[in-house]
């Protein structure tokens, strides 16, 4: 049997990856969330915590294991030198695990990688087709101002400024979604759907 394809599932803050990464969990596609693993394994990868406490100090954590995102938040806002040594850290924690999570899912023909900086970072030259979910930032920023009560209006724009454009997902990625409400989801992520069973079939 032939190993499963690696997908990757991307687009901007609120452009609905996680939403739209549910439909493909209901047709039976597991799905790896890179944010969510990457928190959990904030706490509980070994290597990537002392790495943590060497570079940000000892108090990046509690006593009881729990990681002290206040003073770990202040130590990376506004300060793209050390988020970026922070996400250096965590990068490779996260693939660390993907690739075990890889080996647990092996049975089925594609795998999903939902990642909101799947570009950004490279990540996506190493999966063998990309999605990108694709809304205007008006709606995006609806979405998320709706969503997280938490954020401003001007994080949420910040956050958009580092993300890749519009042009740029468009050629980077294989498969587009709509999500901005024009167009139906369920067709278009069967439409995908087909078109990837179809290719790993050709690949076995
Ligand atoms: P982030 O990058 O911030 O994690 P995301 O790309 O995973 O976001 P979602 O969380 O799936 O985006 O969607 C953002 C918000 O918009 C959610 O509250 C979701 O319920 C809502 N949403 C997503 N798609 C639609 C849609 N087609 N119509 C209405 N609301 C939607």
């Amino acid at each position: 049997m032939s190993k499963p394809l690696l997908v990757g599932i991307t687009g901007g803050i609120g452009s609905g990856k996680s939403t739209i990464s549910q439909f493909f969990k209901i047709l039976g596609i597991p799905v790896y969330n890179s944010d969510d693993n990457g928190k959990r394994l904030m706490v509980e990868d070994a290597q990537l915590i002392d790495n943590v406490k060497s570079e940000f100090g000892e108090e990046s954590y509690f006593e009881d294991g729990g990681l002290n995102r206040s003073y770990l938040a202040s130590e990376v806002f506004s300060n793209e030198e050390r988020l970026k040594i922070l996400n250096g850290l965590v990068h490779p924690a996260v693939g660390r695990d993907f690739k075990n999570w890889i080996a647990r899912h092996q049975n089925s023909p594609y795998l999903l990688k939902e990642a909101a900086l799947l570009f950004e970072t490279g990540i996506y030259q190493e999966l063998d087709k990309t999605i990108s979910v694709m809304a205007p930032n008006s709606i995006r920023m609806g979405r998320v101002l709706l969503r997280d009560e938490q954020r401003s209006r001007q994080q949420i724009e910040d956050i958009m400024a580092k993300q890749v454009s519009d042009n740029q997902r468009k050629k980077l990625s294989d498969y587009l979604i709509d999500n901005s409400g024009a167009e139906l989801l369920i067709p278009q992520v069967l439409k995908i759907h087909q078109s990837l069973l179809s290719l790993f079939s050709e690949r076995s």
